[in-house]
């Protein structure tokens, strides 16, 4: 009988033994939800709508609950899971009120008496999803899926267990019918398994590369549908007439929420060289403001990475950087899980904290002198999900967007996912769209209706 250790990244210390699935279990699982199938798309958008919102008031009533289980896990400072719990509410009111508008027929004018495309449901979906939001990753997927009419299953990351399971609680809480949504708890080894059964129509995966080129390749054998959001590295691009102290502000947020560990964090700041010395100090005093320590604390802003080795591996990185010329302008130490909030100046493109994704507290700092400079350097990256650019003449920035290989610009402000805005990316930062109705339309039979 294999078992899931999930362990507390702050204290070290164990939490909970799960005893994962069998295979026959699974199988017994997947059945079940096709069953369900068949009945829930019968369902009318009225009933789903009125079964979203309730899973909207149910993840308002019992944030605490939830959002203690995701900092328990995967130390995420209380005060941002609790944030995480509300946008959660917020993606399921978004498509409870939009879905039916958004996947309603849509006429087609040709020879044939009437013709029209139907947006279906496709059936039993995987959802292979990664810890660092174990809430938003999640609903993002599950809420526009389940409105279509799909089903979902879920297999979470291996540390994050709790909150799969307290995921599936509050769409029973909501009323959902049995086996609309369901946990699987396994392990990464499980999921070509579960890809190959027939009755699982496509597989979504957000997590890292690796994971989404195996997931996908399974899936191609199979001929199913995928959608992969992976990694990114996206850089923060500062020009000289930027407003210095909302850009800081807005910067150090980028890098630094959820401890650092977002696939659409800003990594890499490429600054012009003529402010690079006084905007670096300034945000330095921003930084030592930042408040760490144990996140269960409401005041703290940088809680522990949630596990010791993805610490280490950062450390990896800062240390060959070092090596490689790059110089410390704050923090740089790791204690256990926990790592300090990190600025690494005098940066080149060869140095593994501008050429790799860090997947934690640390900025690298690479300056620039022309425009088209700074969008080479931006661009000089195997990811292409999100760039955010700093200047006060917002009408040149709108022309350079066209030149960023991204799946994102924003201007003024960081790459954030909201549920009106598809979000996702190019390059090897993934393929296919979430949220808005570019995400509701992944995962639905679009079928040609054709009268004469
Ligand atoms: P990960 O190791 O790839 O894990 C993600 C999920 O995939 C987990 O459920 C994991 O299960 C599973 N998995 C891992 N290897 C697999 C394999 N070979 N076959 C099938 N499933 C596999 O990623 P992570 O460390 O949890 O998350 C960090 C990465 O996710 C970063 O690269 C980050 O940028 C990316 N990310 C991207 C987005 C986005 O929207 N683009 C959002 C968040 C994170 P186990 O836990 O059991 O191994």
């Amino acid at each position: 009988m294999s078992k899931t250790i999930s362990i507390n990244p702050y204290t070290g210390k164990e939490l909970k033994v799960y005893k994962n699935h069998l295979k026959k279990e699974v199988s017994e699982i997947i059945d079940k939800a096709n069953k369900q199938f068949y009945s829930w798309r019968e369902t009318s958008f009225s009933e789903r709508k009125k079964l979203m919102l309730a899973a909207a008031s149910e993840l308002k009533k019992n944030k605490k609950e939830y959002a203690e289980m995701m900092t328990l896990e995967m130390g995420k400072p209380i005060s941002q899971a609790i944030a995480e719990v509300e946008k959660c509410a917020w993606v399921c009111e978004y498509y409870a009120e939009n879905s039916e508008k958004q996947l309603q027929n849509e006429v087609i004018k040709t020879d044939a008496y009437k013709s029209y495309v139907s947006y279906e449901p496709l059936g039993v979906v995987l959802a292979v999803m990664p810890w660092n939001y174990p809430f938003w990753q999640v609903f993002r997927f599950a809420s526009p899926a389940l409105m279509a009419g799909n089903i979902g299953i879920l297999k979470h990351a291996s540390n994050v267990f709790g909150s799969a399971l307290n995921i599936e609680k509050v769409f029973k809480r909501a009323g959902f019918p049995e086996n609309c949504f369901t946990t699987l708890l396994v392990g990464s080894d499980g999921v070509e398994e579960i890809i190959e059964n027939e009755k699982v129509k496509a597989v979504t995966l957000t997590g890292s590369g690796p994971a989404g080129s195996s997931v996908a390749s399974i899936a191609g054998k199979n001929i199913k549908k995928t959608v992969l959001e992976l990694g990114g590295n996206n850089a923060l691009v500062v020009m000289k007439d930027c407003d210095i102290e909302k850009t800081i502000a807005t910067c150090v947020k980028a890098r630094f929420q959820n401890t650092g560990q977002s696939c659409i964090a800003g990594k890499r700041l490429i600054i012009e060289e003529s402010i690079s010395e006084e905007f670096v100090q300034k945000m330095l005093v921003k930084i030592r403001e930042l408040k760490s320590g144990d996140p269960m604390d409401g005041e703290t802003y940088v809680g522990t990475l949630a596990r010791e080795d993805l610490a280490k591996d950062l450390e990896k990185q800062v240390k060959s950087s070092v090596k490689a010329g790059a110089k410390i302008a704050i923090g740089g130490k790791r204690q256990g899980a926990y790592f300090e909030p990190t600025v690494l100046t005098n940066v080149n493109e060869k140095m593994a904290v501008f050429k790799e994704e860090t997947f934690g507290p640390a900025l690298s700092v690479t300056t620039f002198k022309t425009v088209e400079e700074a969008i080479e350097l931006s661009n000089n990256s195997k990811f292409g999900l999100g760039v955010s650019i700093f200047t006060k003449n917002i009408e040149e920035a709108e022309k350079l967007a066209f030149q960023f290989d991204e799946g994102a610009v924003f201007i003024n402000e960081l790459v954030k996912s909201d549920p009106r805005l598809p979000f996702g990316g190019i390059k090897e930062s993934g393929y296919g769209r979430e949220l808005s109705e570019h995400g509701i339309c992944e995962f639905v039979n679009r079928k040609t209706v054709f009268i004469n």
